[in-house]
């Protein structure tokens, strides 16, 4: 019966229902006529939850982490010189792929539990006067440490600089969870995927590439073909794919994006404040701390949980796994073993968080951490009763 626990884990994420269903469709040739009626407003309609009209969104069957190769391979040459800072796993992971492309990589390290330093970005691009700095990396939500980055900031400083580099953007765990604005924050990539707040299952990379991006193409020249965005556009103009697409899950991108706006995005974003804050809420009434440092940094899809000193959070998530059947986030990283995740972003209630909430509360006890077993719920319950969006004060 465990398989009918939601997952706490920050992707892939519990896929609703009717997700599953609108994925469920038999084999269609997709050089038919028809393909372009499913496949175009997915398009169109995908550019609504980045905030662009003047993006281009481009798709691939792939993870987040080809979505990353695309961007970095259509628009940069070998030995060009990126700017990023390293505050988790995911920030990293993505200086690794740039390094393993032959690319000069400058990295700013920073305390993980903080998030991009637009400071130390608008120093960096200031020194920069030859305009060596072909682009800028950011990762929007780091998912190790459960930091959210102000790219506005980032924005800002690049601007105070007057550099002319490009920014892309790891919106993976972010998009469709928390605002995105791709043209109001000046974002050149953006990069994401089915999987998180999407709801789907894993295999689309899903990104928005701005015309001064498209314009980079041109001349950038490290190698591609698989995630030549110039083949891909070509094809999707008239609706079509350059090789074979993945169609179940473009339906389910079509259900998905029809259920995102049937809520209503800014909904969508108030009820992933809404869970996160009564996690926080519990986490607090627990005596623990977030990883995160700050209120201003916390993100509304995951929390980074530090367990007290002497206790294993491996040893947690897995006691939690194997009593209770339901999983939740690893400690990643330098966090392995002193952090669990909570994940609570994509198709998640205040009723399904309050069950996550209350199983790792029992597996703390069972664990003799120093919580008292309902404190945690009670908050959160507390919170989601009385805050905001409560239905405390209508009920009274
Ligand atoms: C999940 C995730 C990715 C992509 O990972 P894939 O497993 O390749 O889909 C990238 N960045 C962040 C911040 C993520 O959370």
């Amino acid at each position: 019966m465990s398989n009918q626990n939601p997952v706490f884990i920050p992707g892939p994420t519990n896929i609703p229902d009717r997700l599953r269903l609108a994925m469920q469709v038999q084999t269609q040739d997709h050089r038919a006529p028809d393909f372009v009626e499913t496949f175009a407003p997915v398009l169109a309609d995908t550019k609504k939850v980045f905030g662009t009209t003047e993006g281009q969104i481009i798709t691939f069957p792939a993870s987040g982490t080809g979505g990353w190769e695309a961007a970095v391979t259509n628009t940069l040459s070998p030995g060009d010189k990126i700017l990023v800072a390293r505050y988790g796993v995911f920030s990293h992971r993505w200086i690794d792929l740039c390094e393993r492309h032959g690319l000069d990589v400058q990295i700013i390290d920073c305390p993980w539990g903080t998030g991009a330093p637009a400071d130390k970005f608008e120093a960096v691009l200031s020194e920069d006067t030859g305009h060596q700095i072909k682009a800028v990396l950011v990762t929007h939500n780091e998912t190790a440490t459960g930091v959210r980055s102000d790219i506005a900031a980032v924005r800002r400083a690049m601007d105070a600089a007057r550099h002319p580099a490009m920014m892309f953007v790891d919106c993976v765990s972010s998009l469709a969870s928390m605002p995105f604005e791709f043209d109001q924050w000046g974002v050149d990539i953006a990069v994401s995927g089915s999987q998180k707040g999407f709801m789907l299952t894993t295999g689309m990379a899903i990104l928005c590439v701005s015309p001064k991006a498209l314009e980079a193409m041109e001349t950038a020249r490290l190698s591609r073909t698989f995630f030549d965005f110039r083949d891909m556009m070509a094809a999707n103009a008239s609706g079509g794919f350059p090789y074979t697409p993945p169609l179940q899950l473009i339906y389910g991108m079509r259900e998905s994006l029809k259920m995102l706006f049937e809520e209503g995005l800014d909904n969508v974003y108030a009820r992933h404040f809404r869970l996160a804050e009564g996690v926080r809420r519990a986490v607090d009434a627990w005596g623990l701390k977030l990883v995160a440092q700050s209120p201003d940094l916390y993100s509304d899809t995951v929390s980074a949980i530090s367990v007290p000193d002497g206790y294993d959070s491996n040893a947690l998530t897995d006691h939690a796994f194997n009593a209770y059947g339901v999983s939740f986030g690893i400690g990643l990283g330098e966090l392995n073993g002193k952090a669990f995740r909570i994940g609570h972003l994509g198709s998640l209630t205040d009723v399904m968080v309050l069950s996550g909430l209350g199983t790792i509360e029992m597996a703390m006890a069972d664990m003799n951490y120093p919580i008292r077993l309902g404190n945690g719920v009670a908050a959160a319950q507390e919170y989601f009763r009385t805050g905001p969006s409560g239905h405390a004060k209508a009920a009274a």
